[in-house]
């Protein structure tokens, strides 16, 4: 901290920090300009954020210029593929820098990157630099503009563009390599990431050709992780076990956990709900899913696209004879209490009202705003309109107050 009598001695700390900065142990990207007398910081105040005789100065991202060799293409766990750049090692911000990412087809057409080209690249605030611009003065003259790929790197299937999209994607979402290993990531859920069961071991069972799907991953032996580098036999034995738990899953869970496009935890729920067990929704057509309250085309068609691929039938045919639970059964049954019952939700509770609805949603019911002959339930708090009240009356609607709406759910 220095203390500054003038402008010019302001600038002279920031240009002193500016050059020192890379020299430094740790990365700084700026430095804090403050008003120090008491009275003037009265004076100036604060805006609705932030006091306004404090500034933060930040130094202008480093930038250096490299040659772009090459680009390749990463198809991430999810589906979208990437450009990223291949460049020349060059030192920027203390670091070797050899690639950056371009992100979509959009961005690389803007920068109309060409190989040979001499580009700009810059660090900014995120971890992997960016390519700012090329050096057209630099150019060879007989460069061509690049155009994005049409195949997916991994697998060759022709990627896809949806209308109004940046990214691309590769369709081939159940038997492209990155996607099978994003899908076992997420079949093997979160927790179980805790026990070194996180991206490289998927990766390793993948390469090693050990597991193929998620059925594979719940037939694996102790013997075969102990294959994997860095297990013994009792952290192989603890993947084993943990993985065999999906067996306790309800039909809903493992249906979400299986990571058919669109279907989240909620409709994966809606789905089971409806569909009861497995067998009826692998038979299930377009037309019988759009059925199904709050399910719309995009996730009628994701699933009719799973059911009728093969090797996902073979899949849970086997998830089915290792004994994960392919229906709903009776304990299920409780998140099912409120049935499509409507709910007008009004005055104080002792949780929040959002809350309040959300648990009305989860148990099946349905929140609607206005009270009509067609509402179940109002479900009555503190300071409840007199108008409400006595229009639920005489519509005759059962009104219940929160203590009657838990022992409903319980
Ligand atoms: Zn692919």
């Amino acid at each position: 901290m220095v203390k500054a009598s003038n402008m010019e001695e302001v600038f002279d700390f920031i240009n002193y920090w500016d050059s020192v900065r890379r020299e430094l142990d740790f990365d700084i990207d700026g430095v804090v300009i403050k008003v120090n007398e008491y009275n003037l910081q009265q004076e100036l105040g604060f805006t609705s954020k932030n006091p306004r005789w404090a500034i933060s100065y930040k130094f202008k991202a480093e930038r250096v210029e490299t040659f772009l060799e090459a680009i390749s293409y990463q198809v991430g766990r999810t589906d979208s593929v990437t450009p990223v750049a291949n460049l020349t090692p060059v030192l920027l911000a203390g670091t070797t820098v050899k690639r950056a990412s371009i992100h979509n087809a959009e961005i690389m057409a803007e920068l109309d990157l060409r190989l040979g080209d001499m580009v700009f690249v810059e660090k900014g605030g995120e971890i992997i630099p960016k390519i700012v611009g090329v050096n057209i003065l630099k150019r060879p003259a007989d460069s061509q503009s690049l155009s994005f790929i049409k195949k997916c790197p991994e697998c060759g299937t022709a990627l896809i563009r949806k209308d109004g999209e940046a990214n691309h994607y590769c369709p081939n979402e159940y038997h492209c390599p990155p996607q099978i290993k994003g899908r076992l990531e997420h079949f093997i859920g979160r927790k179980m990431k805790d026990i070194n069961a996180g991206e490289a071991t998927v990766a390793a069972l993948y390469d090693m050709g050990l597991v193929r799907d998620v059925a594979d991953l719940v037939f694996l032996t102790k013997d075969q992780v102990m294959r994997l580098e860095g297990f013994r036999e009792k952290s192989a034995g603890n993947l084993v076990e943990s993985i065999q738990q999906s067996k306790n899953r309800p039909f809903d869970k493992l249906l979400f956990s299986l990571e058919i496009r669109y279907v989240g935890e909620t409709v994966a729920r809606k789905l089971a709900q409806h569909f009861r067990m497995m067998d009826k929704l692998m038979v299930a057509t377009e037309s019988e899913l759009v059925e199904v309250e709050n399910i719309g085309e995009s996730i009628a068609k994701s699933v009719v696209a799973f059911s009728q691929d093969l090797s996902n039938l073979q899949m849970i045919d086997r998830l089915k004879a290792a004994g994960l639970k392919m229906e709903m059964e009776a304990s299920d049954e409780i998140i099912n209490r409120l049935n499509g019952k409507s709910f007008v939700v009004s005055g104080k509770f002792s949780i929040d009202r959002e809350k309040l609805e959300e648990i009305i949603t989860l148990n099946g019911g349905v929140n609607v705003s206005a009270i009509s002959s067609k509402t179940d339930f109002v479900l009555a708090g503190d300071n409840m309109g007199p108008a409400k009240l006595s229009k639920a009356e005489k519509l005759g609607i059962q009104i219940i107050s929160e203590e009657e709406f838990w022992q409903l759910i319980q």
